[in-house]
């Protein structure tokens, strides 16, 4: 039987079951027998198509930025959006629905400016950094020391920022694969402490992003335990061009930065679950999901609304089918990544079930298109996954013949401390870091088509991973000294 006809019989057995089970409700006639096991491949193919024109995916992400917008953890509207998500995972016919709290420190944005004084006054446009400490009321102003590389401010030997504020000016490269931002995230992380400890009173970094735009993005810094703690914010990529050409001509640039924020230890974000209950054996489950909190300027809309949207949606679709598939399949939608305390919080509930717990994977780079999708080690050559290849060509992505190696930040200590199985679909990221961490990361950046190319592919891949008893970690060791992916 060709893919196409096998397609054709299974949503017809979907279609004539569901209409079947609404008759017999009606009349009080026998319920209809079970509909035969279908070819799980078949179901996969009926399901990718379905999800090709499924408008549930992009309801999500509209309802998530219209109704919640911007939910930085720690934030009023970080518990809004856990109330959405209980109330949308359990409208979409998710089973055991429930926010899992965790204990986080808040950080809070407040009035930020900041402006060259000297020798050219005029704005900059900046957005301090996650973690950023507030400056002194009044703000500080000071000559600034410009980097052109992060590497050149590492190379500046202690003392020689004495009273300065640091700048570093690298841009990003843009990458299929985001690379750029791999480079460049050490900049942002450490560049305040490393800063800090070459005697500078403040940190300014070009933004990393790839667009012309001139919203800053922000992002969190991580500030070292032995380094002083030092204001730190984002410039626009025009604001900081204006700083290398004025730094260019020679003399002393002063600029004043005024960044105002309020933290407290005792705050409240929650993991959100829902899940699609196995057929057969239910206490085995696919976990899936995304981050349900948000960067404060935008709407994080593709960051990580498309994340949730996508994974959501491709387990509603599977949960729709007349005969579930034989596991559980979870999706989590994480309440602190930005900051990156949910991952910390996942591993710590969920460690002691890792044993029946058989694949992870995160949605976190936008709304794609995919490009490529990496299998755990071993996985790609199993019966049960050989389908795989047929079923994602249409889509235009490529199965990798690189193992995937990370489930994404929210399962990082999870998968670390216990060794489960993950895959990794990969977006086309070329143009994702134009509005990432920015004010202008909004809904009309996401692109209908790609997020249901998105939905297709992973709702194929969990269903095909769902319905089979495709042990991975058996595969992977099997496969550990063959070299084989
Ligand atoms: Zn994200």
């Amino acid at each position: 039987m060709s893919v196409s006809s096998r397609a054709s019989l299974a949503l017809a057995v979907v279609l004539t079951a569901a209409i079947s089970s609404g008759a017999g409700a009606k009349t009080h006639k026998p319920a209809p027998p079970a509909p035969p096991p279908a070819d799980p491949a078949a179901v996969a193919t009926a399901l990718r198509d379905k999800a090709l024109t499924d408008p549930t995916a992009y309801a999500v992400v509209e309802s998530l930025t219209t109704e919640v917008g911007p939910r930085l953890e720690g934030t009023p509207a970080a518990a809004r959006a856990r109330d959405w998500a209980l109330a949308k995972l359990t409208a979409l016919g998710f089973s055991n629905v429930h926010a899992e709290p965790f204990t986080i420190p808040s950080w809070i944005r407040g009035a930020e400016a900041a402006e060259v004084t000297a020798p050219f006054p005029q704005p900059l446009m900046i957005l301090g950094l996650g973690r950023s400490v507030p400056t002194p009321p009044g703000g500080i102003e000071a000559e600034i020391a410009l980097f052109h590389s992060y590497a050149d401010l590492l190379d500046a030997p202690p003392g020689s920022l004495a009273g300065k504020i640091a700048v570093v000016t690298q841009p990003m490269t843009r990458a299929q694969d985001g690379a750029g931002y791999g480079a460049l995230g050490r900049a942002r992380f450490r560049g305040p402490s490393e800063a800090a400890k070459r005697g500078a009173i403040a940190y300014l970094l070009r933004s990393l992003s790839t667009s012309d735009s001139r919203s800053p993005h922000t992002g969190r810094l991580e500030y070292a335990a032995d380094a002083p703690r030092i204001p730190a914010a984002a410039l626009g990529v025009a604001d900081a061009e204006l700083l290398d050409r004025m730094a260019a001509r020679g003399g002393p640039v002063r600029v004043r930065l005024v960044l105002n924020s309020t933290s407290s230890e005792g705050a409240t974000a929650w993991n959100v679950a829902g899940e699609i209950p196995g057929s057969e054996t239910p206490g085995q489950a696919i976990v899936i999901g995304g981050h349900l909190d948000s960067w404060d300027p935008g709407q994080g809309a593709l960051d990580d609304g498309a994340g949730v949207a996508i994974t959501t949606a491709a387990a509603k679709l599977i949960g729709d089918l007349p005969r579930r598939p034989r596991r559980t399949i979870r999706v989590v939608l994480f309440g602190a990544e930005e900051m990156n305390y949910s991952g910390k919080a996942y591993a710590d509930a969920h460690m002691t079930e890792a044993a029946s717990l058989v694949a992870l994977s995160e949605s976190d780079t936008g709304s794609g298109p995919l490009w490529t999708l990496q299998l755990p080690k071993g996985a790609a050559a199993a019966p049960s996954l050989k389908p795989l290849a047929s079923l994602m060509a249409p889509l235009k992505v490529v199965v990798s013949d690189q193992p995937a190696l990370f489930a994404g930040d929210d399962f990082g200590l999870l998968q670390i401390g216990s060794a489960i199985p993950v895959f990794s679909f990969r977006p086309d990221a070329t143009r994702y870091f134009d509005i990432h961490h920015s004010a202008d990361d909004t809904l009309d950046k996401v692109d209908r088509a790609d997020l249901n190319q998105s939905v297709a592919a992973w709702a194929a891949l969990v269903y095909l991973l769902a319905d089979s008893d495709i042990d991975l970690r058996v595969l992977a060791a099997a496969n550990s000294a063959g070299g084989q992916p």
